[in-house]
């Protein structure tokens, strides 16, 4: 049966007006991606199951309540397949994270309490996703009350599921996988607004790259003093997309260029010889990574000065031991340097506070946090560019942000200033492997320029 391949892929759904009262909002789909719905039908899924035969009902029959059919669906059902009997379904499109949210939004639909919840466990396992997916629930009258047929799904993977309802009451799987295309792209811009995010996202950078743009940079740049309005950016990388403008697998960076008053530096990514994650090395194959970052916190979501802001503290003429990053609360924190926790917890002034040690009697410290990192005791080991915690305004802080220090035998250092030159460079046939690489990024880099 032909029909089979796409008649559950999510790109071909539209949202089904409702003739009854809806039972639930729908949400607009989300806007990043532009992706355009195709209208075609929502009968597809319906001729399916009922094309399949009576086997997987388990319900009856119900011509009744005609009020919550869609029109359209009980039409092309029953015109083009004639000689089964025509069911009363109706087809809901929602978005929902998982197993609560798909078990309310079947229970508001009319399916009974005790099976919504059930049924929304057996799914989202079913779907192997807690994120959030469009889900087209295929609903039948069952006496007063709805029982699901099938329930489909996009992945965020792009590939799409349809789940069967089987009369056993488990689901039987079927997946289609999407076909994508790869391709380059490339941005350059201005910061002209708050932050870097805004800016890099308005000159076309996918959302999910501005933190880890940022982060190529965290240990050249102190990205509140060094980073400001009239530098510029520029981003190269690599998609792959569905027809539908869907990323299959996340966009993945390729060359970073950022050009401040302070200097400027170009990374290209690279995966080293029995390495398995990408790294940043520059034109002659010198590693971005030193022994501590230079802003320990996600860069693209530090606020721009537009001159430079006076800590609470030093006001009351405190001497200031470090370096404050103003980022909006929940800014992810991370750690400067691989390190052990000597501790996390709440601290007087410091208020939610965290102590890393690095040896050799380098310490560094994060004050004023929201929340810390889950599972983060005294004793554990961090890496560096970890999660440790999450920017806040606990303790003596008027608003949201990181005061991030680093300490030597207990003496406060400038973070400014302070330099350590742990520089990693590629060597023999991990370098010979770069330059080709660094080359053929080059090319990309040049070709969209
Ligand atoms: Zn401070």
């Amino acid at each position: 049966m032909e029909r089979e391949t796409t008649s559950f892929d999510p790109r071909t759904w539209v949202d089904p007006k409702p003739v009854s009262a809806p039972v639930e909002d729908v949400p607009e789909e989300p806007a990043p991606q532009g992706r355009p719905l195709k209208p075609l039908m929502i009968a597809a899924p319906v001729a399916l199951v009922l094309a399949a035969g009576g086997a997987y009902f388990l319900w009856p029959d119900s011509a009744g309540d005609a009020g919550s059919v869609s029109a359209p669906v009980s039409t092309a059902t029953a015109s083009s397949r004639a000689e089964t009997p025509v069911d009363a379904t109706s087809v809901r499109i929602i978005e929902v994270r998982g197993v609560d949210e798909l078990g309310f939004s079947l229970e508001a639909m009319g399916v009974p309490t005790g099976d919504a919840f059930a049924l929304a466990q057996e799914a989202i396992a079913a779907l192997g996703t807690e994120d959030q997916v469009r889900i087209a629930v295929e609903l039948a009258d069952a006496g007063k009350d709805k029982a699901v047929r099938t329930i489909s799904a996009e992945l965020p993977n792009g590939s799409s599921v349809k789940l069967t309802r089987q009369r056993d009451g488990t689901f039987k799987r079927d997946t289609i996988v999407a076909t994508a295309t790869t391709r380059v792209r490339s941005i350059s811009g201005t910061i002209n607004q708050n932050t870097f995010y805004a800016s890099a996202v308005e000159a076309g950078l996918p959302d999910s790259l501005t933190t880890p743009f940022a982060k190529a940079f965290s240990f050249d740049f102190d990205f509140q003093r060094e980073v400001a309005l009239g530098d510029r950016f520029q981003a190269t990388w690599e998609e792959s997309v569905t027809d539908s403008g869907r990323n299959v697998v996340p966009p993945r960076l390729l060359y970073v260029r950022l050009e401040t008053d302070s200097g400027s530096k170009a990374y290209y990514a690279f995966t080293p010889p029995d390495e398995t994650e990408q790294r940043w090395f520059d034109e002659r194959g010198q590693g971005n990574e030193r022994g501590l970052m230079r802003t320990p916190v996600d860069g693209a979501r530090i606020t721009s000065k537009y001159g430079y802001r006076t800590h609470p503290i030093s006001q009351r003429q405190k001497k200031h031991n470090g370096v404050d990053f103003a980022a909006p609360t929940g800014t992810p924190i991370y750690a400067s340097g691989d390190s052990t926790v000597a501790f996390a917890g709440p601290r007087g002034s410091a208020g939610n506070f965290i102590r890393l040690d690095h040896g050799e009697g380098m310490q560094t410290w994060y004050m004023h946090l929201n929340a810390f990192a889950d599972g983060l005791v005294p004793g554990k080991a961090v890496r560096q560019g970890e999660i440790i915690g999450y920017v806040g305004t606990t303790g003596g802080s008027t608003g949201p942000h990181l005061h991030y220090e680093i300490r030597i035998e207990g003496e406060p250092l400038d973070p400014l200033t302070f330099r350590t030159s742990e520089v990693e460079a590629l060597a023999g046939e991990a370098l010979t492997m770069f330059t080709t690489q660094r080359d053929t990024t080059k090319a990309a880099v040049e070709k969209k320029r």
